[in-house]
């Protein structure tokens, strides 16, 4: 026997409109808010164009600001729309000078962002593309926090705008910046979001806006491997792969997506990488797991797999955080690693731990946030429309 209920005479409620926060939107959807203003196609492009130019390039936060606007328009522009940026519910500076923002999107979406000054005259932002994570690998903090949902494009740029707010990088420097490569290796996993990292990408590198270049630009995947040409071909970005193990009984068990598509199909996946080459390599990440993925042996088989590929690899020590079922290799175990690569003509620096104090370093992100199941939705809907006791 089933029951069903019957939500038909649900009143229906009206689409919330309330104004349209333009930061950190694509050029073609500020020209689409342009046009909803009346504003005719041409004069709209034009105009998304400025708006764009002032949000993102001068980082203004207010109308007013915008000298080159009527002030009509501004008025216009006002009363329909906001230029807002995320709450910030948290933000936490490392000793080495690693900082960290939690971003709220709304009620329970909350991301991290991480900013890793570096030794160099760089910086890299790492960002997030989904609240949670549906890939669970071992070894991984966010792995353990379900899937709650995409973020938007514009939430993904919204969190380089909040660290060019705080490092007061407006206008966009030409030179001498403090944030110079973004890094999408914070929460989630990007080809599971593609649509809306290709969009991200394609304002962040607009280069009267943002204007981080491309090659500037990395996305790491932990294997998904039918998006990754289409990765290449969409964004140019530079491509990262989270291998961490170079048998797939191992893969299989510490990066489960290894059990679809294994490492054949990820290699071939990876060599369909459009530009491959010297100047353009794939980086790969190999997290140094004691007496898990360590041994000699499998520095050999990581040289095997990476032959005749351009690449890099980064030995990650592992990161340990609440309830981690892993150790970090011993520091000369790590060495006598790398020496194997390195020997077999491979570049593969061992990464410094960045920001282990705030856990802010690879894997160690994680927010509280939950889905709301869809029984307590339907809970909270019934609640409304059902006439209190009197
Ligand atoms: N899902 C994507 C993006 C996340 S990138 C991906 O897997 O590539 C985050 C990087 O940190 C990945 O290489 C991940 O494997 C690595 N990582 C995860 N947990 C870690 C930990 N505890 N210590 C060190 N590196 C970790």
């Amino acid at each position: 026997m089933s029951t069903e209920l019957d939500l038909s005479r649900r009143p229906a409620k009206p689409a919330a409109t309330g104004p349209v926060n333009l930061s950190g939107l694509s050029l073609v959807k500020i020209r689409e808010q342009m046009e909803a203003l009346g504003i005719d196609a041409k004069k709209a492009k034009m105009r998304a164009k400025q708006v764009s130019h002032w949000m993102h390039n001068f980082g203004v936060t207010n109308f007013d600001d915008m000298t080159n606007i009527a002030k009509d328009m501004r008025a216009k522009l006002e009363q329909n729309h906001v230029i807002e940026r995320p709450e910030i519910v948290e933000h936490k500076v490392s000793v080495d000078g690693t900082q960290k923002w939690l971003s709220r999107f709304g009620p329970a979406i909350e991301a991290e962002s991480v900013f890793i000054p570096d030794v160099a005259r760089s910086g890299a932002l790492c960002v997030s593309s989904q609240v949670g994570c549906t890939l669970s690998c071992t070894f991984c903090h966010t792995g353990t926090q379900k899937m709650v949902r995409n973020l938007t494009a514009q939430e993904i740029v919204a969190q380089v705008l909040v660290a060019r707010d705080a490092l007061s990088e407006w206008p966009t420097p030409s030179e001498n910046r403090k944030l110079t490569n973004i890094v999408f290796m914070g929460m989630g996993e990007p080809l599971y979001n593609l649509d809306n990292v290709v969009e991200a990408i394609d304002t962040i590198s607009d280069c009267e806006g943002i204007s981080i270049g491309r090659r500037r630009i990395t996305v790491s995947t932990a294997g998904v491997a039918p998006k990754i040409p289409e990765l290449g071909a969409r964004t140019n970005a530079m491509l990262a792969i989270s291998l961490h193990a170079t048998n797939d009984d191992l893969r299989d068990e510490i990066v489960p997506i290894n059990k679809k598509y294994n490492l054949e199909c990820l290699f071939d996946a990876i060599r369909a990488y459009p530009d491959l080459g010297n100047s353009k390599r794939v980086t790969f990440e190999y997290v140094m797991l004691k007496d898990v993925n360590d041994s000699l042996a499998e520095a050999v088989d990581l040289v095997k797999l990476m032959k005749g590929l351009p690449a890099k690899i980064n030995l990650i020590p592992f990161n340990p955080w609440p309830g981690s079922p892993y150790e970090c290799s011993e520091w000369d175990k790590i060495e006598t690693f790398a020496e194997v690569l390195n020997r077999a003509g491979l570049s593969a620096p061992i990464r410094t731990p960045r920001g282990r104090d705030i856990f802010a370093a690879c894997g160690q992100l994680r927010s509280e946030s939950v889905k709301e199941k869809a029984s307590d939705r339907l809970k909270a809907r019934l609640a409304d429309t059902t006439p209190a006791a009197e």
